[in-house]
């Protein structure tokens, strides 16, 4: 079977790549001519762990190619994957669908015969149907544009291997006919044991949401009672340890800290609000704002160590960043946490000097005015106050004894709960984590 990929990001690229290791032909396709000239090149252009050995891989067996013609799209293959970007518009949270409906439009404009186009972007509920019957309006008379959804949950950082081994696969459909397509498609994971779940568009769509909104709302609600335990006192790690052993609840995903960032959670509980109140329903989602709100004054919550801790007098004095990506193995700056503590520091006139492993570049396109040392004993080297932002494992085995005679005043804020506190304060440093009290 020959498949096309419209829309060549992290989902994309991912996505195409991976087909290609299934043994499918892929054609990849984007408006982006110079993402096109990379990947054809076999370079990949961010970062994600195992892809760049796929994407050079399968370029140079030849099944694996990319293209910006929608026209050769249409040529090569009755079955699109569409997993272009749905990121925030301007409008209280909303979805952007412009992408979307753009590619749907323009591959629907060059088909000619029976085609399948598979949406894989995550996007408001009542998507699909639109586009099915977008499809039936403006389609090629004498042949069937079917849709199905088949939404997606790759993490980044362990996109190939959530890709080829899903936890599950979600086939939203209105009709059986892309069921077998899709099946196909996915005959592998099948056959060694993810579960399907074969559903309407609505629920597919619903799926995705609901799983970004339960995530984020979980690393909320232990943020929220990081906010109790700073002020009444307690220690927020043990507290998630102990509720985290209640199998209903689960340890993962309470990791008190800065809280979550990145292309998807933040934009995703917004444009899920919006739907909602779109749907009439004003109240429904109405929490997501207070996980929002949470979320969002953990990053205050960190500015406001620092100039408590510098004391606002000396606010030129340097601060080193460690982590720029909002996540670690990712390179992805998009609203990462990170970052935007780096951007508002600088901001109030600190001197930030930013060390990420990998996102150096894509912070630095993001946030040029900020400074990127090439080394992280450069970027502390002088610095009155370390923080620790993201939790690139180098950065969770640091010892105090890497930077003591390298920075200017032994502080450091722990913005992941990473840090063995006993080890830093027995070196005599000032060590402050979020949501436990950490002075010796
Ligand atoms: P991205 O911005 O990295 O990639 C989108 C790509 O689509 C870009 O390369 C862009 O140039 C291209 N594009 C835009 N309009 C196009 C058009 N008309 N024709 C062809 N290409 C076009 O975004 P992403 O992170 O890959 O996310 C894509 C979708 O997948 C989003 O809906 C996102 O929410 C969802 N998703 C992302 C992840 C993730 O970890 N990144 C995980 C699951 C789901």
């Amino acid at each position: 079977m020959r498949i096309t990929v419209i829309g060549t990001g992290y989902l994309g690229a991912t996505h195409a790549a991976c087909l290609a290791e299934i043994g499918f032909e892929v054609l990849g396709i984007d408006t982006d001519a110079a993402k096109v000239a990379a990947l054809n090149a076999g370079v990949l252009p961010f970062h994600e762990p195992d892809l760049p050995g796929l994407l050079r891989k399968h370029t140079e067996s030849g099944r694996l190619r990319f293209s910006t013609s929608m026209e050769e799209a249409a040529n090569f293959a009755d079955v699109h994957f569409l997993a272009v970007g749905t990121p925030q518009s301007g409008h209280a949270g909303r979805a952007d669908m412009s992408q979307i409906d753009g590619a749907f439009r323009s591959l629907l404009g060059q088909i000619s015969h029976d085609a399948l186009i598979i949406g894989k972007s995550t996007v408001p509920v009542g998507t699909a149907r639109r586009l099915a019957s977008m499809a039936r309006k403006l389609g090629p008379t004498g042949a069937e544009i079917q849709v199905a959804w088949n939404p997606e949950f790759l993490r980044e950082g362990y996109a190939v291997q959530d890709t080829l081994r899903p936890d599950r696969l979600v086939f939203g459909t209105d009709q059986p006919g892309p069921l077998g397509v899709l099946r196909s498609v996915y005959a592998q994971a099948i056959a060694a044991g993810t579960p399907v779940v074969e559903t309407d568009f609505e629920t597919a769509e619903l799926v995705k949401v609901a799983a970004n909104a339960f995530l984020a709302t979980k690393i909320s609600f232990i943020n929220a009672f990081s906010e109790i335990t700073e002020t009444a006192g307690g220690d927020i790690s043990t507290l998630a340890d102990a509720i985290g052993m209640d199998a209903r609840i689960g340890r993962r995903f309470l990791n008190a800290g800065l809280g979550f960032g990145g292309g998807c959670l933040p934009k995703d509980i917004r444009a899920l609000q919006a739907r909602t109140q779109e749907l009439g329903l004003d109240l429904t989602m109405d929490f997501l704002s207070a996980v929002d709100q949470v979320n969002l004054r953990r990053r205050d919550k960190v500015v406001e160590l620092v100039e408590q801790t510098l004391g606002g007098s000396d606010i030129s004095a340097k601060v080193a960043v460690l982590g720029a990506s909002f996540k670690p193995e990712s390179d992805d700056v998009r609203d990462s946490p990170a970052l935007d503590v780096a951007a508002r520091l600088d901001g109030l006139g600190y001197e930030v000097c930013v060390y990420d492993p990998i996102a150096q570049e894509s912070a630095r396109r993001r946030c040029p005015q900020l400074e990127y040392p090439d080394t992280m004993e450069e970027a502390v080297a002088g610095a009155e106050m370390v923080l620790l932002l993201t939790e690139w494992q180098q950065f969770r085995t640091l010892q105090p004894a890497d930077l003591d005679s390298l920075v200017s005043g032994r502080r450091i804020l722990d913005g992941r709960n990473v840090l063995d506190a006993a080890t830093w304060l027995d070196a005599g440093w000032q060590l402050m984590q979020l949501g436990r009290k950490t002075e010796p």
